[in-house]
């Protein structure tokens, strides 16, 4: 009789515990979603990331509330001597944020830390050659993306040359929210991965032996790596350079249409 009631004192306890977090949780979020979008991060947005000026009103609303909750969950941290500001802050929300567009989504709901270096850092681990090398950005399964400041901030500001470490790291987050990162992030439905897997592994098979024969693709050869990276590289050139990718890559431009909900090619 006590072992049960101790059971049922723990099993309390831990719902107590969850559902205190759920009701935190949606207090913070409805607190943000309240609180009016400050004109000096509008300035900061307007300033950094020029496309924001080019998305239908509708996007704008929800990229600002999307931001809002995102900076009231998300911790940042400095390191080499960045200190954290509004400028880095928005800088890389707005984008990350870009991709949660038109979604029913959690706001990356495994991610709890954003690592500011001021340029390239090594990689925490060594490579399968045992020797550490220099990164841009990196996201980890769990809890956290590493960015290069002085990337984050220029690939925003040059929003078409197919190039952007933010899409690139948050697109692996996405990819990452089932536990693997394998390029393929949940879908809408499950009638969707059948055409995603054909679509995907056709063109990511076709980038390996451009790669291997040495030509060009707008895709950059790095997505060859694997499927993961192909997803990741596609993500940066869908929002960049959808005309391009559209007339290159028409089914991967439409998978990933229907994937992330936007329409870029009007936003150009
Ligand atoms: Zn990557």
């Amino acid at each position: 009789m006590t072992n049960t009631l101790i059971s049922i004192a723990i099993v309390v306890a831990i719902v107590a515990v969850f559902a205190t977090r759920f009701v935190l949780k949606h207090m913070r979020r409805k607190r943000a979603r309240r609180a009016p979008f400050p004109d000096n991060w509008l300035k900061i947005i307007t300033r950094n990331l020029p496309v924001y000026k080019k998305l239908p009103r509708e996007l704008q609303a929800q990229l600002q509330e999307a931001v809002k909750i995102f900076l009231a969950e998300k911790t940042f941290e400095g390191y080499e001597g960045v200190v954290i500001d509004d400028e880095i802050r928005l800088t890389v929300a707005s984008q990350a944020c870009l991709l949660i567009l038109n979604r029913k989504n959690n706001y990356y709901p495994h991610l709890d830390t954003i690592c500011i270096y001021p340029s390239a850092f090594l990689e925490k681990d060594p490579g399968p050659d045992g020797r550490r090398h220099a990164r841009i950005g990196e996201s980890w399964t769990r809890g956290s993306v590493v960015l290069a400041w002085d990337h984050s901030k220029g690939d925003a500001r040059n929003f078409h040359d197919g190039h952007n470490v933010v899409i690139h790291e948050f697109s692996h987050q996405l990819d990452q929210l089932d536990g693997s990162s394998d390029g393929a992030p949940i879908l809408e439905d499950r009638s969707c991965y059948q055409s995603w897997a054909n679509v995907l592994s056709k063109d990511y098979m076709k980038l390996r032996k451009k790669v291997k024969n040495r030509q060009r693709d707008i895709l950059d050869e790095y997505g060859a790596t694997n499927p993961a990276e192909f997803f990741a590289v596609a993500s940066e050139v869908f929002f960049e350079r959808p005309d391009a990718m559209k007339k290159k890559h028409p089914e991967l431009f439409e998978e990933l249409k229907r994937y992330y909900k936007v329409a870029p090619e009007e936003w150009l």
